[in-house]
């Protein structure tokens, strides 16, 4: 769940970062890789949702692999970072679809407390 840290609140889930509307970044974690990707938070909720991958940031970043160490590296290089950032404002790096609107009204309404 959430927490509160300097008096803001931080998600944990993308689920939560959904309905804080704050925009998902996944880092790679790679020495010397600067490479990261900004989701916009419905999208990647509704990519999770779809799918029935768990949506907690330290399981969720383990489905992500980096292009630049991949390449390099010649297999998926797997050390994404997944946070919140704390904004709702910011470019979205990867355009995904959008979930529907009623369905992920309904998933809010059965999990936010
Ligand atoms: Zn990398």
């Amino acid at each position: 769940m959430a927490f509160y840290r300097d008096g803001l609140k931080h998600p944990t889930h993308i689920w939560e970062a959904a309905a804080m509307h704050h925009l998902v970044r996944v880092e790679c974690g790679a020495q010397r890789c600067v490479n990261s990707a900004t989701f916009d938070p419905h999208a990647l909720w509704g990519l999770f949702y779809r799918r029935h991958w768990d949506d907690h940031f330290p399981v969720a970043q383990h489905r992500f692999w980096c292009r630049v160490c991949s390449r390099l590296a010649g297999f998926r290089v797997k050390a994404a970072q997944m946070s919140s950032l704390g904004t709702s404002v910011g470019d979205v790096t990867h355009p995904l679809p959008m979930p529907d609107e009623h369905v992920w009204k309904s998933f809010l309404n059965r999990h936010k407390g």
